[in-house]
């Protein structure tokens, strides 16, 4: 019996293994490691608070790319929102939970389905801590120094801790006033009301940290610095599609070209009063393919001078969500500053937090309680404390992307390419990981198409393989 192990249970793991249970049609073993409890919702459907919002309208937020009305469907089935209008319901920004709800629904609906076919679905909550790869069998070893041999893997680990960023001390960072995940409830809770809160970042998950603060309490003033300071836009309601600039897409362009017709059509749709918003949102479905045709060179200038601007025309939140970001601004709650990190020294009673505030042009200090990294997930293999990706690396089972994004893999088939160059035949990736490869390879409407391909193609793999089965 062939047996496939998914290392992380996250949307990607999930979905994989969900796909894998309703196209597999010989005997089979899925194995789904998953190193919390947080089983199926992964990082981003587990959060704290249900004042975590989504950041995609219900309407494109089902998990399978075939079926796109299920995740509304699923919530208009929800006892609290029957009487609710869908047409609503769809354009607007539900809580993360409830997600996280969705998709254990959508998991046990699959072990039933498991059960009615020759399957074995074994689900074990554990830490991989590295692998071993040969031709036709890989060996993933657990904490608990539990091996696993499996003749296809699949690694779908997702987002990992931010970096610390580079201070003079970097002891510091052993600190317990300091709070590297910012995606545990421990980095809201418990906080000293008479000194302000560090958070180190602008974006996405500043917001969410902000209203996790306040959720739990906390009176006192936020400060939050970044190289480039507050540039969160908020989603539009009811924006209007745009095409005109696909329409005029070149396969062939260059960076440069690109960027001088979207400033174009910018200054179109400025004419006509409409925002960017909808450019942006139009290149969606072909930032990948744009991405790929770019060099190595574009790809690095890209990432050094329009990264940020990218982000921010992409990475918007939900209008109630902005509005209350900025009236915490004007009630002196919420200070956002733009500047260099210089150091962070703790005595006995508080830490004195040294940074450059490139607006004022000088030197700033401030006395803070608590410090929370919001600056988004590390892609450095490198840069992690321990990991058995960064293992993989140094033993050349796998390479990074020249930026550090990701993991080169091979996008069609999903393999893995190792020091060498070559395919691995039965290691696989998705999600996060191909980041470099795709540059837009994170959220829900890219990682379903993943996991459908992935498992078409390891089952595709394996027939061919073993006609006989
Ligand atoms: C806070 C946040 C909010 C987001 N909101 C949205 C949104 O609204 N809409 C959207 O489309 N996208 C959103 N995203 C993007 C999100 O990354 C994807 O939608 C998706 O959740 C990623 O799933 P994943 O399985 O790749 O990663 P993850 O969710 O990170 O799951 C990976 C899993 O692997 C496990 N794991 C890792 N290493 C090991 C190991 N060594 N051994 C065992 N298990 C391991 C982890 O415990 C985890 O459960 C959000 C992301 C974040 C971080």
């Amino acid at each position: 019996m062939k047996k496939i192990g998914i290392i992380g249970g996250g949307f990607a793991g999930t979905m994989t293994a969900i796909q894998l249970i309703e196209k597999v049609a010989t005997p089979c073993e899925i194995i789904l490691i998953n190193k919390t409890a947080t089983l199926n919702k992964g990082l981003a459907y587990s959060p704290y608070s249900d004042r975590h919002l989504l950041n995609v309208i219900t309407s494109k937020m089902s998990a399978f790319p075939d079926k796109p009305s299920h995740f509304l469907d699923w919530v208009m089935s929800q006892k609290r929102f029957k009487e609710k209008d869908p047409k609503r319901v769809a354009n607007s920004f539900l809580p993360r939970q409830l997600y996280g709800d969705y998709l254990q629904d959508i998991w046990e609906a699959a072990i039933n389905l498991a059960a009615t076919k020759q399957l074995k679905l074994t689900v074990i909550e554990g830490f991989v801590i590295d692998i071993e790869v040969s031709e036709n069998i890989i060996s993933i070893l657990l904490e608990n120094e539990l091996k696993l041999d499996v003749n296809y893997c699949l690694i779908a680990t997702g987002n990992h801790n931010p970096r610390n960023p580079t201070i003079k001390n970097m002891d510091f960072y052993k600190s317990p006033n300091y709070f590297q995940n910012p995606w545990l409830v421990e980095s809201v809770t418990n906080t000293k009301e008479n000194l302000p809160v560090l958070i180190i970042g602008n974006g996405l998950t500043m917001v969410d940290t902000v209203f996790g603060l306040l959720e739990n309490g906390f009176k006192g003033e936020i400060y939050s610095i970044s190289p480039n300071g507050l540039n969160i836009l908020p989603h539009g309601e009811n924006v209007q599609a745009y095409s005109k600039l696909v329409d005029e897409l070149d396969a062939d362009l260059s960076l440069y070209e690109l960027l001088k017709l979207v400033s174009k059509h910018i200054k179109l749709a400025k004419n006509f009063g409409i925002s960017a918003e909808p450019i942006i949102d139009s290149l969606r479905p072909l930032t990948q393919k744009i991405w790929k045709a770019l060099s190595e060179k574009e790809k690095t200038l890209f990432m050094s001078r329009l990264r940020h601007l990218w982000g921010m025309a992409r990475h918007r939140i939900p209008l109630s969500s902005h509005n209350k970001i900025h009236q915490l601004r004007m009630q002196g709650e919420l200070h956002i500053n733009s500047g260099k990190l210089i150091d962070f020294i703790e005595n006995n009673d508080f830490i004195n937090v040294e940074y450059f505030d490139k607006n004022l042009r000088t030197l700033k200090t401030l006395k803070v309680s608590r410090i929370i990294n919001c600056t988004g997930p590390e892609t450095d293999l490198m840069q992690l404390e321990t990991s058995f990706l960064k293992n993989c690396l140094l033993n050349g089972i796998l390479v990074q992307d020249h930026l550090k994004l990701g993991i080169k893999t091979d996008t069609t088939t999903f393999q893995l390419l190792n020091s060498e160059g070559k395919n691995h035949s039965n290691l696989f990736t998705l999600g996060s990981n191909l980041k470099g490869e795709l540059w837009e390879s994170t959220a829900v409407n890219e990682l379903r198409v993943q996991a459908e391909k992935l498992a078409e193609n390891i089952l595709k793999m394996h027939d061919h393989l073993y006609p006989s089965h």
